[in-house]
């Protein structure tokens, strides 16, 4: 099965919008086993959508199009597509009746050009439209599917969704999902993990392997074609296993979650709670932890202690451990620690973690820029690690923060 996206509308073809749409469904699609083999652009013209639905045609057997289903003069997909296969529109009546519902509340007149919203190729399959009017459409002709979709992404992916996947699952025979298993790393770099799966990602053929980084993770998905998840499942699991043999240790979830998420969810199923105190992060490492839904189960709070006045007055460290001659300093592992006992003993909380360091763009205390150390108080016991993160400041801190969630998950 090859499919082709036509997306209709002229704004896209001015630059005035990206086509989004394309994107979403080429993924959609390809989560279904459908190879997508062109994605054409058209404008708002009779003539240029018809030669873009005959060289459709020619080397495609799935057409799917969006855009051009509204109510406005220059929306015209459907009645190009009635013309081109010689197929009437005729009206889809709940789609109708919802319409006139609608105006009818709200106390307006529907003009007949809302009506043609309400209009699908005779003999068609109707795809409703929760969120907007225009009804879509699905039809095969000789041995050609068609799918019409509406342009705005807010309508045309929950159709996607809930009315096009059930669609083709019943108009499209031997589907091959693709099913995928994420395995998520702490702890270890993109390059390093690489390295040390280079053998399997060069033979991948079918699972294939993908390691994917962002934002101070690391991440590998393996993806199968199966009929069913018991089938992908026996098929991913060797590879899975040996994935865990070498680099278990790192392996934190075998799902798409954030170490920060799994961290909390951990902490709120023993009933524990977590406080902070940040120096270096400024508050990214909090802002982490209460990105998660829920985190106020496990997250207690903290302090941003960014000057040694604060680390000082709110956190208690001695000045002469922060500052003078022979003292450690700011950035050292003396000072994170302090810094994990005295937030978790002020916040009540069950762990303490501290994040003190270096995030550039020049270097303080005599100290090089990336130089960071996370203290961890907790169970009677406190410890500092100390690490060096890389790039520039933004990156510090973003590292410096996935780094001390790290040594709190280790
Ligand atoms: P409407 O009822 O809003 O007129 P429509 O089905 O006629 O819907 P268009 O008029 O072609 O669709 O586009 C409406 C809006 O949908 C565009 O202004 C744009 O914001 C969005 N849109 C259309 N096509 C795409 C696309 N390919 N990718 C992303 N967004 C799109
Ligand atoms: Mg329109």
């Amino acid at each position: 099965m090859r499919a082709e996206i036509i997306a209709v509308g002229t704004e896209l073809l001015m630059g005035q919008i990206a086509n989004t749409n394309a994107q979403f469904l080429s993924k959609g699609l390809a989560d279904l086993g459908i190879g997508v083999y062109f994605h054409t652009v058209v404008g708002d013209n009779a003539g240029r959508i018809k030669e873009s639905l005959a060289l459709a045609k020619s080397r495609a057997d799935l057409i799917i199009c969006t855009g051009g289903l509204g109510p406005t003069q220059d929306d015209i997909t459907k009645d190009v597509l009635a013309e081109v296969l010689g197929r009437p529109l005729v009206i889809h009546q709940p789609s109708m009746d919802k319409m006139t519902e609608l105006f009818a509340k709200r106390n307006m007149p529907m003009v007949e050009s809302n009506a043609r919203q309400a209009l699908m190729l005779e003999g068609s399959d109707p795809l409703a439209n929760e969120t907007g009017l225009a009804v879509g459409v699905a039809l095969t002709v000789d041995g050609t599917r068609y799918v019409l979709l509406p342009g705005p992404p807010s309508e045309m992916k929950p159709m996607f969704e809930l009315q096009v996947k059930p669609w083709l699952e019943a108009n499209v025979e031997g589907l091959e999902a693709l099913h995928s298993t994420m395995l998520k790393f702490a702890g270890i770099g993109e390059s390093s993990l690489e390295h040390q799966l280079i053998d399997l990602i060069d033979a991948q053929t079918d699972p294939t392997i993908a390691p994917y980084a962002k934002e101070g993770e690391v991440a590998i998905r393996l993806t199968t074609r199966a009929g069913s998840a018991q089938e992908a499942a026996r098929k991913l699991k060797p590879l899975e296993d040996e994935i865990r043999r070498r680099l278990g240790g790192f392996i934190y979830a075998a799902e798409d979650i954030s170490l920060e998420e799994f961290l909390l969810r951990e902490l709120a199923s023993r009933g524990q709670t977590l406080a902070v105190a940040e120096s270096c992060t400024g508050g990214q490492l909090s802002d982490l932890l209460t990105a998660v839904p829920g985190s106020s189960n496990a997250f207690a709070g903290g302090v941003i202690s960014y000057t040694n006045q604060v680390k000082h007055r709110v956190l208690g460290i001695p000045l002469n451990e922060l500052e003078g001659e022979g003292a450690p300093g700011a950035v050292s592992a003396e000072t994170a620690i302090r810094m994990a006992e005295a937030v978790r003993t002020l916040c009540g909380a069950d762990y303490g973690l501290s994040v003190t360091g270096v995030a550039g763009p020049s270097e303080s205390e005599g100290k090089p820029v990336g130089l960071v150390y996370v203290g961890i108080a907790g169970g009677g016991e406190a410890a500092a690690v100390e690490l060096q993160a890389w790039g520039n400041r933004s990156t510090i801190k973003l590292r410096a923060s996935k780094s001390a969630l790290y040594q709190l998950w280790e």
